[in-house]
């Protein structure tokens, strides 16, 4: 009986797993010209300067609005466009449409956009990034490109020249959900970096109460990037507590739902709007 148990249960496994496996196929298919189509969103998520509560930087992370099913997340359609190498041309959208809506930011807050490690592998993403800038008059400057770890893990050394390409533009290089996966310290050697993201599942130990070897590691990160003369942000703080443990442990920026979820770009514009960085966040976090 366990064993026709057992062998039932792999058949209904198998055709939700059949069926899963023919929507990401499906999705990836309507996802082809999504950009051009006009459904991509772009949303902006503040990062906050802990010690003024000041508005720093905005974060560009990007939805998809498909036609029937709304707004897809891209922990769901960035996988589908890697795979299905589509990544150029959502992530040159995302690229522009940030140095776009840059333009209407003050130019005192920095623009993060995030870049896939498959972009990477496209020889021309340094003259993409060149490009947008120049379009929208952008200080390259003010743009930060996140990476994430498996830049390394393939592709090696062309990746690591590519990255040097890429920081040439003049944009800076940030280290996103650091700690975690293949994070390695000399990753904080080899690459060319300008800015260090620690994973918010660090933060995340923090929400209920003092965990004393989470606050270690933070602190003990935060002092390294400090070291290293690389900006530091914590990722998900998402209550007060959190917020006053996190600076009384000398994390310099943060982000998370406490400040802003990732608001729609125009929104983005009212939250920064008064002309100077950190309007509008005094009041939310304070
Ligand atoms: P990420 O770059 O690490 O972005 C941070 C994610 O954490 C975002 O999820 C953001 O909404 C979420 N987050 C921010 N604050 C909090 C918080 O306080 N609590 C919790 N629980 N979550 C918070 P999102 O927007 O769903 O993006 C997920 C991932 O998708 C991003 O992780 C990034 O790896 C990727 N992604 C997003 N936009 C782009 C893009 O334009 N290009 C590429 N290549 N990847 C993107
Ligand atoms: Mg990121
Ligand atoms: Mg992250
Ligand atoms: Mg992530």
């Amino acid at each position: 009986a366990a064993k026709r148990r057992a062998r039932g249960t792999t058949a209904r496994f198998d055709a939700s797993m059949r069926e899963e496996i023919s929507e990401r196929l499906r999705l990836a298919d309507e996802l082809v010209g999504a950009a051009a189509r006009g459904e991509l969103r772009l949303y902006l998520q503040p990062i906050i300067d802990l010690d003024n509560n000041r508005l720093k930087a905005f974060e560009a992370l990007v939805r998809w609005e498909h036609p029937l099913h709304g707004l897809v997340p891209p922990g769901v359609f960035i996988p589908l466009a890697e795979d299905s190498g589509i990544i150029g041309e959502i992530g040159t959208w995302v690229l522009r449409e940030s140095a776009r809506w840059a333009a209407q930011i003050h130019p005192g807050v920095y623009l993060s956009v995030n870049l896939s490690t498959r972009q990477l592998e496209d020889p021309l993403i340094g003259e993409t990034v060149r490009q947008a800038l120049e379009d929208f008059e952008v200080p390259p400057g003010r743009l930060t490109l996140e990476i994430t770890e498996s830049v390394l893990l393939d592709g090696q050394a062309e990746q690591l020249a590519r990255l040097e390409a890429l920081r040439a533009t003049g944009a800076r290089i940030s280290l996103d959900d650091f700690g975690t996966g293949y994070s390695s310290l000399s990753y904080l050697q080899d690459l060319p970096l300008d800015v260090l993201k620690l994973d918010m599942s660090f933060a995340a130990r923090l929400i209920d109460g003092d965990d004393p070897h989470a606050s270690t590691i933070i602190r003990t990160v935060a002092s390294l990037a400090k070291g290293l003369g690389l900006d530091f942000v914590v990722e998900g703080i998402e209550t007060t507590d959190q917020l006053a443990r996190l600076r009384a442990l000398g994390c310099p920026l943060g982000q998370g739902y406490l400040f802003a979820k990732p608001l729609p770009a125009n929104e983005a514009v009212v939250f920064a709007s008064a002309g100077r960085p950190g309007a509008g966040v005094q009041q939310q976090a304070a």
